[in-house]
């Protein structure tokens, strides 16, 4: 099976550093941003399986980015997961308003992350075939 790729929209260089040590266990190739603009071009070069979307980024936000992207027929079904720091009370809604698929909050949950990945790329029960269940 062809690796899949995960476009990482974040600006936030430890952020990265710990998504790319994490997606480096796992067979992904790792597609990186540092702000919205670069981000959107490179998916639209890319086309990832899934993209992870910080939300808080330099000039252009993630949800922005977001509806961009869902709006673009190429990119419409790309799975794209909100990096949201605390999730507060109603950012669940607006993420969810803004076209994004899911969320993970940071500070990354490293025990969980690469589990939560695998299940938005695949689907479930492709994701528990991979960690041999
Ligand atoms: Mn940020």
């Amino acid at each position: 099976m062809e690796d899949k790729t995960i476009l990482v929209i974040e600006d936030n260089e430890l952020n990265m550093k710990l998504v790319r040590s994490l997606l480096k266990m796992s067979s992904y190739v790792m597609v990186e941003a540092g702000d919205a603009e670069t981000g959107i071009g490179l998916a639209r070069e890319n086309k990832p399986d899934l993209i992870l979307m910080d939300i808080q980024l330099p000039g252009m936000d993630g949800l922005s980015a977001t509806k961009i992207l869902k709006a673009d027929p190429s990119l419409k079904d790309t799975v794209i997961i909100a990096l949201t720091s605390h999730a507060m009370e109603g950012d669940d809604t607006k993420v969810r308003e803004a076209g994004c698929d899911g969320y993970i909050t940071k500070p990354i949950d490293t025990r969980n992350f690469l589990q939560t990945v695998a299940n938005y790329v695949n689907g479930p029960e492709d994701a528990k075939r991979e960690a041999g269940n």
